[in-house]
């Protein structure tokens, strides 16, 4: 298994990607770039929560403008997408952003990627390659009877950077992605067997929220755990907020980030006879918002651990290495702690009951 120490270490802006335990959360905002007080919104709510770099699209010049006034109201590293217009990536640059995501490779004539080096070079900005199902070259395709295949994919990266390292340029970060799970693994492994270079995992396209979240858990879940990706973006189709919360999750299961809230819920049963599933949802809610965020830091707990349970027979139990818990009764619910019974709460009462209890916990 590879450590995650053993890769480069690149600066974006005030953070550091590589060469380090710690896997760096971001996403990207779908709001058009150019419209500025949507995007500065967008980051804000990202930021609020646990968003540490943020991507937008660059796709014309009136984006690439609006990268000064954004940068001025945030307070994560800014990354530009670019695609193809090598003149984007340098007015970016130009700009204060923070990271470039490009491909040499479509930049076309060597002097247009000569001048994205040197621009990046000066301001110091460092480069993703993005290689990805879509962006195999002709020849690459090809080569693989026209299929897109893992090592197809990093043939491709190979190419990439190595267009960059004709101009001594090394602060690259690299993303292989596939929306096929064991074909971005595979091209993932390949990869980090011959470069040091930090990886940025993901599945493309993973698809809407509810199955883009099971694909993406399952292609970075055995990624991470396999010592690999140094940055992570949970790619789904829907608020991009949710990104951030399934990021953290995923590592939070893993035991790669502490300091989060987890919590547990049965799966109810005949034996349930209050509304475990809207109590567990509207926990759950609350839970995720900034104030539980900022408690849970304030109080430097590693972790704390919320159980919802159905009954009160195998509730207090089941759920016994729970910080705090509830454990359904008929019309009501017993509290519990560490797995001990503190006392009973009226039905209508337990969501609001329980998070009094939480917060007092965490103060
Ligand atoms: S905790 Fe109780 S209600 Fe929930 S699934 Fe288990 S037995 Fe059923």
């Amino acid at each position: 298994m590879r450590k995650r120490e053993e890769t480069k270490k690149v600066k974006v802006g005030k953070i550091s990607i590589g060469h380090s335990k710690n896997v760096v959360i971001q996403s990207m905002c779908n709001t058009k770039t150019y419209d500025v007080k949507k995007t500065i919104s967008q980051i804000i709510s990202l930021e609020k929560a646990g968003c540490e770099v943020v991507r937008v699209s660059v796709p014309d010049e009136k984006s690439a403008f609006a990268i000064e006034a954004i940068k001025k109201e945030i307070h994560i590293p800014l990354v530009a997408d670019i695609h193809f217009d090598y003149r984007l990536a340098i007015m970016a640059a130009e700009r204060g952003i923070d990271k470039i995501r490009i491909n040499p490779g479509n930049i076309g004539d060597k002097e247009n990627i000569k001048k994205v080096v040197d621009i990046c070079k000066k301001k110091k900005v460092p480069i993703r390659v993005g290689v990805n199902s879509g962006s195999l070259s002709k020849k690459i395709l090809e080569k693989y009877n026209g299929k897109v295949t893992s090592k197809g994919l990093v043939e491709s990266a190979k190419e990439n950077i190595s267009l960059l390292e004709k101009y001594n340029f090394y602060d690259t970060i690299v993303s292989i992605k596939s929306s096929n799970v064991l074909t971005a693994i595979d091209a993932y492994k390949l990869f980090a067997k011959k470069f040091d270079y930090p990886l940025h995992i993901g599945i493309t396209e993973a698809g809407t929220v509810k199955s883009g979240n099971i694909k993406s858990s399952v292609g970075l879940g055995i990624l991470l755990y396999e010592g690999l990706g140094d940055t992570m973006r949970v790619s789904l189709t829907g608020d991009p907020v949710e990104e951030i919360y399934s990021a953290k999750k995923i590592l939070e299961s893993l035991d790669l980030r502490s300091g989060g809230i987890e919590i547990v819920s049965c799966p109810t049963c005949a034996r349930t006879n209050i509304n475990i599933i809207d109590i567990a949802d509207k926990i759950e809610k609350t839970l995720n918002e900034e104030k539980f965020e900022i408690l849970i830091k304030k109080s430097k707990r590693k972790k704390y651990k919320v159980a919802v349970m159905g009954c009160a027979v195998n509730g207090p139990g089941e759920a016994k290495e729970a910080d705090i818990g509830i454990a359904g009764g008929i019309k009501e619910a017993v509290l519990f702690k560490k797995g001990k019974i503190v006392k009973k709460v009226d039905e209508k009462n337990i969501t609001k009951v329980l998070l009094k209890e939480i917060e007092k916990d965490l103060m």
